[in-house]
């Protein structure tokens, strides 16, 4: 059964009912139809003074292209630790179109471990995504019209910093000229499009704590340079305000259910390169106060979403993560093990075996930042007895533990053991979590810091003008900010290609950006898509809505 066959036979509660399960009172639970709802910002603020739940992450080894269950497995986890009796909710990322319509592969889960309605969340769900692209676009215009009405800031047009997002897979909007037509269409210059995900209004709603800093961040937004090279902010365009306003209803986190009836919050879609790639802050924070576990993911690998989600949510939010689930699959480690994709159907344990190096270098480097960490098999039907014993050999031998996980097949019946575990780990109380570096560190070296602990490079590779433009953020008070790293999610080293855990490699950084309203300087290594294009065969092609009037093809 496809995804959304198993979706639609889902026997969902009135929203209310998964609401009361958190003790969320109904006049605070505003709905959006019978099967979704937003939280209050007034409800939200009178949980201050409550004590937080257990925080623990889904991450992984460094994927397949096709993705190796982060998503089912906190789905998963999450039913699986209700079913063992804790209280526990989900906080997962919203949807973007552009995917959805791309190459296949939904955000809401999969088999028996999936969040529904997962139609409406594949879809437009509660609008949040057009509230964004909305409040994006709106500088967008004000910044030309500023320009258009005698340009009194004196904004250099060679050197405008915003780009305008839409949330679709569209190549043909990657590089425009813009103002064509003539004197009344105002100063022709060369402009893009980015996918709405990729937008700093995304990240900003994301890491934001509240509406007034939502507003101050946004304000904080950089959209040009004069000839002088000083910044022009959306504050100085004054989009702030009106911004903040468009984004008012889209801060607050929408909470569903899951298959087996249990609170999952999905809010916030960050890219996971030029962005952090977690669920917005307010959703984890508000989830910590209802909830006595919440299970949480962060996209890409370990190298990538779990470096992030500790050095830059958890450190910005102060948030404690108590444990970590490294989620794994036989395919990927025989992926990382040199087989290739059409060979993945046979099965070959030197290749598993080969592979857990990449494995075993992810589980060093999480306990690096102090948080325990197990081992999740996501076992899919194809998985030999031989090649899961051969990961879990491999994890023993690391002083860790593995633990197969049937969650996609069974639900949370087929995932307890990883509960229990998962349990184990936070209540030992060995959690001490830190941050890679220190907030002091200067730029580079924090750049550095990451590509040795991290990815194990020799060294870094860049430029004296990337060199000299982070020694200007510093001296113009940015020195502080943590860094976000935007490299190949396939890969420990720049070069997707290169699996397993290879040595020898350095870091080449490309260019340097500075998100001064998400408050982190985006650091690219490698080519980075900001707006993605369609395949050849888009899965749009195959979607349609049937003679029943369901939708047919959404995965
Ligand atoms: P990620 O979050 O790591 O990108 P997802 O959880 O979204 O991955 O899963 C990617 C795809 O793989 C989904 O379509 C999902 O249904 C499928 N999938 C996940 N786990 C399994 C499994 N154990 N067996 C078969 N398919 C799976
Ligand atoms: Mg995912």
């Amino acid at each position: 059964m496809s995804d959304i066959e198993i979706a639609r036979k889902a026997n969902k509660k009135p929203i209310q009912e998964i609401g009361d399960k958190l003790g969320i009172p109904s006049e605070h639970l505003l709905p959006f139809g019978h099967d979704k709802a937003k939280i209050s910002e007034e409800f939200i603020k009178s949980l201050e003074s409550k004590p937080n739940g257990h925080l623990v992450l889904v991450t992984a080894i460094n994927p397949t292209p096709a993705g190796e269950g982060k998503t089912t497995t906190t789905v998963g986890l999450g039913d699986g630790l209700n079913a063992i009796g804790k209280k526990t909710a989900i906080c997962i990322r919203e949807a973007s179109l552009g995917p959805n319509f791309g190459m296949k592969g939904g955000a809401a889960g999969g088999g028996q471990s999936q969040v529904v309605p997962m139609e409406d969340m594949n879809l437009h769900f509660t609008g949040d995504f057009h509230a964004i692209t909305s409040a994006h676009n709106l500088l967008a215009a004000m910044l030309d019209n500023h320009i258009y009405w005698g340009n009194e800031l004196e904004i250099d047009i060679r050197r405008i910093a915003y780009r305008r997002v839409m949330d679709m897979n569209d190549r043909a909007l990657r590089q425009i000229v813009c103002n064509l037509g003539g004197v009344a269409n105002g100063f022709p210059r060369e402009a893009g499009f980015d996918i709405t995900v990729a937008s700093e209004v995304m990240a900003i709603l994301c890491l934001a704590k509240d509406l007034r800093d939502l507003e101050k961040r946004l304000g904080d937004i950089i959209v040009g340079y004069r000839r002088d090279k000083s910044a022009v902010y959306a504050r100085d365009i004054k989009a702030d305000g009106a911004m903040a306003v468009l984004l008012q209803q889209a801060m607050q986190p929408n909470l569903v259910q899951t298959l087996e009836n249990n609170p999952a919050f999905v809010h916030g879609g960050p890219f996971a390169n030029i962005a952090h790639g977690c669920n917005s802050v307010v959703a984890t924070t508000t989830a910590l106060k209802l909830a006595d576990y919440v299970v949480t993911e962060a996209g890409f690998g370990a190298d990538l979403g779990a470096e992030k989600f500790f050095d830059i949510k958890c450190r910005k939010a102060g948030l404690k993560p108590e444990a970590v689930v490294l989620v794994a699959t036989v395919r990927a480690m025989k992926m990382n093990g040199g087989v290739k994709k059409d060979d993945l159907g046979t099965e070959n344990v030197d290749a598993v075996r080969n592979g857990c190096a990449n494995l075993g270098q992810h589980l060093e480097n999480l306990k690096k930042f102090g948080v325990p960490a197990v081992v999740g098999i996501n076992h899919f039907v194809s998985d030999t007895d031989a090649e899961v014993q051969a990961i879990k050999d491999f994890v023993a031998e690391q002083g860790a533990e593995a633990v197969l996980c049937k969650h996609w097949a069974k639900g949370s019946e087929g995932i307890k053991d990883l509960a229990n575990k998962v349990v184990e780990l936070v209540e030992g109380g060995k959690a001490d979590f830190k941050p890679l570096y220190p907030d002091d560190m200067p730029l580079l070296k924090k750049v550095e810091t990451i590509a040795k602990e991290i990815y194990r490079a020799d060294d870094i590779v860049a430029d004296s003008s990337i060199r000299n433009q982070l020694k200007q953020w510093e001296e113009d008070g940015y020195g502080n900010l943590p860094v976000c790293m935007a490299k190949t999610q396939y890969s420990f080293t720049t070069d997707p290609t290169r699996r397993g855990a290879p040595r020898g490699h350095s870091l080449p950084i490309r260019e340097v950006r500075l998100s001064a309203g998400a408050g982190f300087i985006v650091v690219i290594c490698g080519e980075i898509m900001t707006m993605p294009g369609l395949p050849r065969k888009p899965s749009a092609e195959n979607i349609r809505i049937n003679e029943e009037g369901l939708i047919d093809g959404l995965f």
